[in-house]
């Protein structure tokens, strides 16, 4: 086993174009000189993206989207190789390497509009192509700068189960298939420049990791290989108080816990895939975010304890693509085995259930999942109830698509008492309706339902309330003293 590893995962952002790709690769570099390194990146911004609509348009019949693809991967792409590439036998063999990948998922968008059906499997061959692209320009840019280094496919070093768009890790077997790839790389000094978001089954039929999965490629693999830490490198300066987009004056966090973190990850803060910190936090291998356009800046670090502040809240998220479930009727009331019905209908859907509440009429149970899978999921749901809904046990499965989830998230909030209390005065002032509270949910976190159009209000207020920017401000004082060190 090779000591000392880093892991480094470079986002979209962080990879948009020549000169991000140039400044990721300087960071890459300058860890590299120091200790063994392995990089994980992701697509180009927007490459993603990109890629689903062409493989829905495809699959919709539209024979133009595949072209319209290879046009738009193939102009991106040849722009970045342009200043890339060292010479010019170079950039001739990473144009070729490149046109292949476009060629590969140009031919795989046709074959969807003639068939007019896109499977998982073939969503996953097609949505992948953006880390297999930016992995060689990024190992093209660390071997400008004198650093050995070679794309490395994931689907080499992460197995993974066959669900397709959310497949899961098997430990065991990455473990042993990543150390026999990596270790001997890490041992000659060449930087691994892995693809984020993608694995193969046990039989190598390419998986993907869930949007926004390369972060948790970058703990797979740091977990497999035994990292000493990882470094998530993104466009905000770590994790901060709230949603920058939502609350200007949100402050970053110092330090944080792994369960804060994967907390707000949950519950909206995109900074951080949701499954990241499983990998790793048992071993309490140390997770860095920072921000790749000001590598100066120290970012926010999470560990197994965090960094308790007085008030116990830490940070507040709010999540939008969510739809509330509810299932109700008075011959609900007292009769067994209607939750145990409803939930194994909802796993039946494969539908990860965000929040379980209890209406106040108690007429009803209601609970929320991604907006993605509540068609599915009411499907299940009707099937599973049938009979009741016909005897009028259950007299209705109602969906409301126009809410979000705020979380109130930190470490000790449900001891530090009050804080409920404070929660919901200080929204009551503003006027902010709450359509359901939480129940049962973790003891890091206190999380409502609002209407869509209030949530900004809603994380706004608590925000204020808690007076979680002049915290921030406080931390950055420290931190300026010197009081505060990584
Ligand atoms: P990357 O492409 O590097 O993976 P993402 O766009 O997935 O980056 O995640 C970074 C974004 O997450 C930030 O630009 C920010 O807008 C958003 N974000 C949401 N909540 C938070 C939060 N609490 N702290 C930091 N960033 C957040
Ligand atoms: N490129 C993938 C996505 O956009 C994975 C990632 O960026 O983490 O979802
Ligand atoms: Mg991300």
């Amino acid at each position: 086993m090779i000591e000392n590893v880093q892991v480094m995962k470079f986002g979209g952002t962080s990879v948009g174009d020549a000169t991000r790709i140039e400044c990721a690769a300087d960071i890459i570099a300058g860890g590299a000189r120091a200790r063994p390194t392995i990089a994980v990146v992701s697509a180009m911004s927007g490459v993603t993206n990109c890629l689903i609509t062409a493989a829905h348009q495809s699959a919709s019949g539209d024979e133009n989207a595949a072209g319209e693809l290879s046009d738009a991967l193939g102009r991106q792409h040849r722009a970045a190789i342009e200043t890339l590439a060292r010479d010019d036998d170079n950039r001739a063999a990473l144009q070729s390497e490149i046109d292949r990948i476009i060629g590969e998922v140009t031919r795989l968008c046709r074959g969807t509009s003639m068939l007019h059906e896109l499977t998982p499997r073939a969503l996953d061959a097609i949505s992948s192509a953006g880390e297999r692209l930016s992995a060689r320009l990024v190992a093209e840019s660390l071997r400008g700068k004198g650093i050995e280094a070679v794309a490395v496919e994931a689907t080499e070093l992460i197995v993974t189960d066959s669900e397709h768009g959310q497949a899961e890790p098997l430990m065991d077997k990455t473990i042993e298939r990543a150390t026999a790839r990596l270790s001997p790389l890490l041992a000659r000094g060449v930087v691994p420049v892995v693809t984020g978001f993608i694995g193969a089954t046990v039989s190598g039929v390419l998986t993907t990791l869930g949007r926004g999965g390369s972060d948790y490629s970058a703990t797979i693999l740091g977990a497999a290989l035994d990292a000493a830490e990882i470094i998530i490198w993104t466009d905000v300066e770590g994790v901060l108080t709230a949603d920058p987009r939502l609350v200007p004056e949100a402050r970053t966090l110092r330090e944080i816990s792994y369960n804060e973190a994967a907390e707000l990850a949950y519950f909206g803060a995109k900074v951080l895939h949701p499954k990241t910190l499983r990998p790793v936090a048992d071993a309490g291998v140390p997770v860095w975010i920072r921000n790749s356009f000001e590598p100066e800046k120290l970012g926010t670090k999470i560990t197994t304890h965090g960094h308790p502040t007085e008030s116990g809240v830490k940070a507040i998220t709010a999540i939008s693509d969510v739809t509330m479930i509810t299932v109700g009727g008075r011959g609900i009331v007292g009769v067994p085995g209607v939750a145990a019905k409803a939930f194994t209908a909802t796993a039946s859907a494969r539908a990860n259930v965000l929040l379980i509440s209890q209406s106040s009429s108690q007429n009803d149970i209601c609970f929320i999942v991604n907006s993605v899978d509540a068609a599915r999921t009411v499907g299940a749901l009707r099937a599973a109830f049938a009979l009741d809904l016909v005897h009028h046990h259950v007299e209705y499965i109602s969906v409301n698509s126009d809410i979000a989830i705020v979380a109130v998230v930190g470490d000790k909030m449900r001891g530090t008492p009050g804080i409920v209390g404070r929660v919901f005065s200080s929204l009551g002032r503003e006027e902010v309706n709450i359509i359901a509270i939480a129940q049962g949910s973790s003891e890091y976190n206190i999380s409502f339902v609002v209407e869509k159009g209030v949530m900004r209000s809603a994380v706004t207020t608590v925000h204020h309330e808690f007076d979680l920017a002049r915290r921030g401000r406080d931390i950055h004082a420290d931190e300026e003293s010197g009081l505060i060190k990584a």
